[in-house]
């Protein structure tokens, strides 16, 4: 039966109003006894007790009242939906066909009034904002309490009842609250209207409600509210907040043991004790106040922990970890699943879940699941220490006590363990013990390689320094040995004596070599190239030897060719290589061999080769290539032959910076040729000369009748320059002829041809005006000095003089003629007095600038014009041009068109093609070139800079 009513006849006893008559039930609080009927087949629809005790049933028979003494009275007949009670203690009874009456009971009588009639079917009657307001057949009214007007807001303007902006909602029931704010009913949910705000709050499913019909709404002591619907009660808090309500929502239903069908419309009630009443279309529920707030207390496990969702990993099974409190995962296992259940039985779709890992989770997460079980899932979890919380919760609100935890630990991977880390600082250690280990040594072996450099170097001095410890004494044995042996004229003692000259000059040799093998070792040796127009200087060489191999009884053989020729070559070196080979020759040949001597020019490839070869004991061919080697010796030599093992180590190495080869042929016991090709076609530099270069590459004639001076002064100067001596002054012009030397030093006082008229006759020598003389001699007298210079010298030293002063004195002459070269280069302006200092020279440098002048425009003047114009060979105007300026005849007329272009630059605007064209240069990117590389400008950056 459909129970709709109830009302409290005593603390214990209820009277309930159904479909089918009215009850009486008693209860003690917890618990409802059997019910008594108090009057059956009576539909009872609505009850009211007044103050005095007296209950009011509204029926579809009529109205009645029941006195406390249970006495029940019909009081008429019209049949009653609802009943209500405003603040002035009247009765509103809302009728099924004659609207709403008034009822006012007196001692003996009941006065009805009749309110309004245009109201059918009233279901509810309740007071808002001093209106009547209510519920009929047409849906929700509205009774202005003083002119009985009703209006039906349904349909009207939405401004004026919004809180009925659903028109197409059926109402069901409607409650003013404590807050004065209105809550409407719906089939399609619960609405709020808040007065104060004005605004219209709309409460579903989606919201929490247990479900969207509802049947009856009703405000507990506490002011939450019970709304009855047909699945369930749904128990709401509206909290205010700033931006309006908020409502917290906790639900009933059948798990909670609830009636299994739709609760009634408008069916509830509340005891002045507390305790919820609510019908249903069968049957009622009783909430009393104890089990209204009894929580669903639930006590939520962990399940399982799934590793990349994989729970066999671990070997942990599916219920694995609840009985385990902790766990431990490796580092790469940190992408987990942890799930778990509520253990709620009763309403496992309301379970509440929220969780929390220590460390990573700052606040509790928290989840609603719709299947009773939850999941956490944990992805790229650093390693360290966690600790996992999670509670449970029926209604989302209050949250379980019990808590269950796991422990968590992912170890670190194991390069990050203490023991990987004590492994790195042991490793560290040993890297670094290691490297000082490593260094210390290298550091040692530095030194030690320092040191022995130093003992190298000291020794290497220390041969040197004895070298030439041993040459002068030896010069000094040498120099008045020979002065001796040509004054002797006892043939025996003269033998004897060219013996020990002989033996002094071998002697010497080596220690020359020493000194040579020195340099050449130390990597200091570079060429001196000098121009030479014949071989003759190796054919006077191996004469020398010829004497010695006669003696031996060795056939000797000079086979130089004596065609003219123009090469350069070091003779100093090119001389050391002839003589080495002759005398290794000489020390293999015994007596009845043969020793040639080859020398020839190849004109075309400019190169010269030299050959010695002997008919000696020869060379095992696998010892052909080490004898080039420093030190080597081979072992063809029966008994002690003297040598060093260097004398083939110099002869290779004097090849080599000649750009030449050195080959060997030998058959043992038949003889050994030495073949050396070397390379003459590299011109000595052609441009004015650099300090250093000079040093080494200059030559100096000396020219003194007095053997034993002369050769003091070639020791002395043979160490800064290279020497040739003369013993009076008709060689001495001959040989100056010949060499050309950058400086001669001559004395005054000489057979033949004396001093001065050596230096009269050179400057009257158009090949060799240019060299610049040294006089030297005894007497003091100014007239002596007068005739020197007369004569022509550059400077005039007396005897005896400091070797220092002459040193200085050749110096400064030599740098006199580099910077005089220095000079016509680089100067735009050709003054020739600079350049050349005696008459003769002079007119030379005219002529040759006359001519180029003459040619300036012809770019095809040559070398060969030029030398006829001047009346002098090649070689003549090569030696002399370079002489004066530094540059060969070729570079002569480049550097004098150039200079012609400077002028023109400066001086015209002329454009620069014609500039080019007007000095000959056939191309104006030559000329540019040309240009450049003397004044290091493009002529149009001279033009400008020197313009501005
Ligand atoms: P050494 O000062 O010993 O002669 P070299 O470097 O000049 O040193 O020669 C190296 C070695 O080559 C010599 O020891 C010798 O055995 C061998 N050798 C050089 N020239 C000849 C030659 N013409 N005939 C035979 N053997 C030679």
């Amino acid at each position: 039966m459909q129970v709709n009513c109830f009302e409290e006849y005593d603390s214990h006893t209820l009277v309930v109003g159904t479909s089918q008559g009215l009850y009486q039930i008693a209860h003690n609080g917890h618990k409802l006894f059997k019910p008594v009927i108090l009057k059956a087949g009576m539909e009872c629809n609505s009850m009211y007790k007044d103050r005095k005790g007296m209950i009011w049933i509204g029926t579809s028979d009529g109205l009645y009242r029941m006195t406390p003494e249970a006495v029940i009275t019909k009081v008429f007949s019209e049949p009653v939906n609802c009943l209500y009670s405003g603040d002035d203690q009247a009765l509103y009874v809302g009728t099924a066909t004659q609207g709403i009456w008034q009822v006012t009971p007196t001692e003996a009588v009941v006065v009805i009034t009749e309110l309004t009639k245009e109201i059918s079917n009233v279901k509810q009657i309740l007071t808002y904002n001093g209106q009547f307001m209510g519920l009929s057949q047409s849906g929700p009214f509205l009774l202005d309490k003083d002119t009985s007007h009703p209006e039906f807001p349904l349909g009207k303007a939405v401004q004026r009842f919004p809180m009925f902006q659903y028109v197409n909602h059926k109402y069901t029931c409607l409650l003013n609250d404590s807050d004065n704010d209105l809550w409407l009913g719906t089939y399609d949910g619960l609405t709020l209207w808040s007065t104060q705000e004005q605004k219209l709050y709309t409460i579903h499913t989606d919201q929490g409600l247990v479900n969207n019909s509802i049947k009856a709404i009703i405000e507990d002591q506490d002011h939450s509210f019970w709304v009855t619907t047909s699945m369930g009660i749904s128990h709401l808090y509206k909290k205010a907040v700033d931006s309006g309500y908020v409502f917290e929502i906790q639900n009933f239903n059948t798990y909670n043991g609830l009636i299994d069908h739709a609760f009634a419309e408008r069916a509830v009630f509340l005891t002045s004790a507390g305790v919820l009443y609510a019908g249903g279309i069968e049957g009622m529920n009783m909430l009393p106040t104890s089990k209204k707030n009894d929580q669903l207390n639930l006590h939520p496990i962990l399940l399982s922990l799934k590793i990349f969702g994989k729970s066999k990993d671990l070997g942990i099974q599916e219920l694995g970890i609840t009985y385990t409190n902790s766990v431990e995962l490796r580092y790469n296992q940190n992408f987990f699943t942890i799930s778990f259940s509520g253990l709620n039985y009763i309403n496992p779709l309301q379970t509440y879940y929220r969780f929390k890992l220590e460390g990573i989770d700052e606040d509790w997460r928290e989840k609603k699941t719709m299947l009773g079980n939850g999941e956490a899932n944990y992805t790229g979890i650093p390693p360290g220490d966690y600790n996992f919380h999670l509670q449970a919760s029926a209604d989302g609100m209050n949250w379980s006590d019990t808590t269950d935890s796991l422990h968590l630990y992912i170890a670190p991977p194991f390069w990050k363990t203490p023991w990987a880390y004590t492994a790195y600082v042991l490793l560290g250690g040993l890297v670094i013990m290691v490297t000082v280990v490593y260094f210390n040594k290298k550091m040692a072996l530095r030194r030690q390689h320092a040191q022995n450099h130093a003992i190298e170097v000291a020794k290497s001095e220390f041969i040197t320094n004895i070298s030439h410890e041993l040459r002068t004494p030896l010069t000094l044995v040498i120099t008045p040995l020979r002065a001796l042996i040509l004054k002797i004229n006892d043939l025996v003692l003269k033998k004897e004596l060219l013996q020990i000259n002989n033996n002094a000059q071998l002697l010497l040799d080596v220690v020359n070599q020493l000194l040579a093998f020195k340099k050449l070792d130390s990597g200091k040796e570079t060429l001196q190239l000098q121009f030479y127009e014949n071989l003759l200087c190796i054919e006077e060489l191996a004469e020398q030897y010829r004497d010695f191999a006669l003696q031996k009884g060795i056939s000797f053989k000079i086979d130089v060719s004596q065609e003219a020729i123009a090469i350069f070559i070091d003779r100093q070196k090119v001389c050391r290589i002839v003589a080495n080979l002759l005398s290794n020759a000489l020390k293999y040949t015994s007596s009845g061999g043969q020793i040639t001597v080859k020398a020839i020019v190849d004109k075309g490839q400019k190169l010269l080769t030299m050959e010695v070869s002997d008919t000696g004991i020869g060379i095992d061919a696998n010892e052909q290539q080490k004898i080039f080697d420093r030190f080597y010796q081979a072992k063809n030599q029966k008994g002690s032959l003297p040598g060093s093992g260097l004398g083939l180590f110099m002869v290779k190495e004097y090849a080599l910076l000649h750009h030449g080869t050195i080959h060997i042929k030998s058959v043992v016991g038949k003889g050994t040729t030495f073949t050396v090709t070397l390379s003459v076609g590299q011109e000595a530099p052609k441009h004015y000369l650099s300090e250093k270069e000079a040093v080494a590459n200059e030559t100096l004639l000396i020219a003194d009748d007095n053997a034993g001076f002369r050769d003091y002064l070639k020791s002395e100067l043979g160490m800064h320059y290279n020497v040739i001596v003369c013993c009076n002054g008709q060689e001495a012009l001959e040989q100056t002829l010949l060499h050309s030397p950058d400086l001669v030093i001559s004395d005054v006082m000489m057979p033949e041809l004396t001093g001065a008229e050596f230096c009269k006759s050179l400057r009257n020598e158009v090949s060799i005006s240019h060299i610049p003389v040294i006089l030297l001699t005894g007497r003091t007298s100014d007239q002596a000095r007068l005739e020197g210079y007369e004569s022509g010298a550059d400077a005039y030293l007396v005897k005896p003089f400091d070797i220092q002063v002459l040193r200085m004195r050749i110096e400064k002459l030599l740098e006199l003629t580099r910077s005089r070269r220095k000079a016509f280069v680089e100067a735009t302006i050709v003054e020739t007095d600079r350049v050349a200092t005696n008459s003769l020279d002079k007119s030379i440098l005219n002529r040759a600038l006359v001519h180029v002048y003459h040619n300036l425009k012809n770019p095809d003047y040559s070398v060969e014009k030029f030398s006829s114009d001047m009346f002098m060979d090649r070689t003549g105007l090569y030696r002399k041009l370079i002489a004066l300026t530094g540059l060969s005849p070729t570079a002569f007329i480049r550097n004098i068109r150039l200079k012609k272009a400077a002028e023109l630059l400066l001086q015209t605007s002329t454009s620069i093609t014609a500039i080019a064209e007007e000095t000959g240069f056939n191309s104006v990117s030559y000329f540019t070139k040309c240009f450049h590389e003397v004044y290091s400008k493009t002529p149009s950056q001279f033009r400008a800079e020197r313009v501005s």
